[in-house]
Order: structure tokens, then C-alpha cells, then sequence
């Protein structure tokens, strides 16, 4: 696939804790990236050592550019429980976007038939617009269910370059990741790269994703990052 991705959504910096860049330093590096936009997506408070609401209260602080790119709002919500609960808190709906995952410091992993329970709980919430690295193979998931309930409920799945490095801490990252690509290109659900980066470097880095998404054919009008279409998809406040 030789085309570009606009915009990564999925970045952390240093107030999620265990992130090691400034929101500057991400910005200047999605410039150096040619993209157009960066979503900073800190963890929430439930993540321990992180935020707290008061950091996301305070994004109406920022300006809608900063060195000629496009930044938006964002927040990673841990999914907390088997229905699906996140703990988001009151912040959600002052946010551009919502990603929600299953994060190992915050849920133990249950059955099959309970995990897959909690994404779709997560999907049902009215601000959550992406489902964050659902290849975490210690977090098992049925992802012809998973995929079912993305084009039931409008959310997009995130395709997780960081999952498809050596360095990710996730379980068996790259088979879950193509697994979860055929899966999802037969139903024809959109899908978004996030680099999930916690430091400058990796922000835009999404050339591990893209070439899974190569692999399975999948139409590039359904991966969001190609189009401004895509990206109001993403930001439209109301899901339903
Ligand atoms: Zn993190
Ligand atoms: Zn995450």
C-alpha cells in the first residue's frame, strides 16, 4: 500500500507515567511524519501512576494547531470490568475521541466468553469511537463477535503498530493482529492504525500496520487514516 497516513491517533507522553515525551516533541515528530494530525491519547486515572481528570479537563487549553498540525483530544479508558465498564469518568464527552482497551495493570484476564463480553460493553458506550490492541493473546477474544458488534455499535478497530514490534509486551502480538485483520476485512469493518507510541520516535510509525492490512487486501476506503472522511468519522460526537 503506497498510501499515506493522515493522522495517528493513538499516542501517549510523559503524564501517562510510563511515557517518556513531551506532547512538543510528539507534535514535531507527526510533522516530521508529513501527517496532518496527532490525537494525544494519555491513559486514564485508572491507569496507576497516570493522570488525573483534571489533566484532560484542562485540554481546553489547547490551540486546534500547533506547527501547522491539527491536534485533538483524546483519552485511552481502561475497560475495567466484564460488562464492559470504563472508567472514562466525566471527561469523556469533552473529548475529540474516546479509545477504550483492556490494559493488564488494570482487568485480569477472565474466559474467552467474559473478555469478548467486555470489549462489546466497551463498544455499547456512547463516546467510545475505537477499540484499542485487541491482540493481546493473554486477554483470548472471539473476533467473529468482536467484529459483529464494531459495524453493530460504529466503532472502529485499532490495528496497534506497537503490538507488531518485538519490543511490544503483548502475547503473540502479530499472529492476533492478522488473525484480527482477515476477520475484520470479510466484514468489512473500519478499521484505524494507531501507533500507540510512548515516545517521539514512534509517533506515525504505522508501516507494521499498514503492511498486515496489505496482506489481507483490505479496501482502503475502510482504514480510516487515508481520508479527512475517515478522520470525521472518527470525531463525530454522536454515534447513533
Ligand atoms: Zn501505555
Ligand atoms: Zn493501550
Amino acid at each position: 500500500m503506497s498510501l499515506t497516513p493522515l493522522f495517528d491517533l493513538h499516542t501517549h507522553t510523559i503524564a501517562s507515567g510510563h511515557a517518556y515525551s513531551t506532547l512538543l516533541e510528539n507534535i514535531t515528530a507527526a510533522k516530521e511524519h508529513g501527517l496532518i494530525a496527532i490525537g494525544t491519547s494519555d491513559h486514564s486515572p485508572g491507569m496507576p501512576f497516570g493522570t488525573n481528570e483534571i489533566f484532560f479537563e484542562n485540554y481546553r487549553v489547547f490551540p486546534e494547531e500547533i506547527n501547522g498540525i491539527r491536534l485533538l483530544k483524546g483519552i485511552e479508558v481502561n475497560i475495567i470490568d466484564f460488562d464492559g465498564g470504563v472508567d472514562g469518568g466525566q471527561v469523556m464527552p469533552e473529548m475529540d475521541y474516546v479509545i477504550a482497551s483492556i490494559h493488564s495493570h488494570c482487568i485480569k484476564s477472565g474466559t474467552i466468553e467474559e473478555n469478548t463480553r467486555a470489549v462489546i460493553g466497551a463498544m455499547k458506550n456512547p463516546w467510545v469511537k475505537i477499540i484499542g490492541h485487541l491482540d493481546d493473546g493473554r486477554y483470548p477474544l472471539n473476533y467473529d463477535k468482536i467484529v459483529a458488534a464494531a459495524l453493530e455499535y460504529k466503532v472502529a478497530l485499532e490495528i496497534n503498530d506497537s503490538s507488531l514490534r518485538p519490543s511490544s509486551a503483548r502475547l503473540n502480538g502479530p499472529q492476533r493482529v492478522a488473525v484480527l485483520a482477515e476477520k475484520a476485512v470479510q466484514s468489512k469493518v473500519p478499521v484505524v492504525m494507531g501507533s500507540d507510541a510512548h515516545m517521539w520516535c514512534h509517533v506515525g510509525r504505522l508501516d507494521a500496520a499498514q503492511k498486515v492490512l496489505q496482506n489481507v487486501n483490505y479496501p482502503e476506503s475502510l482504514v480510516l487514516n487515508y481520508s479527512l472522511n475517515g478522520l470525521e468519522w472518527l470525531l463525530r460526537k454522536q454515534k447513533y
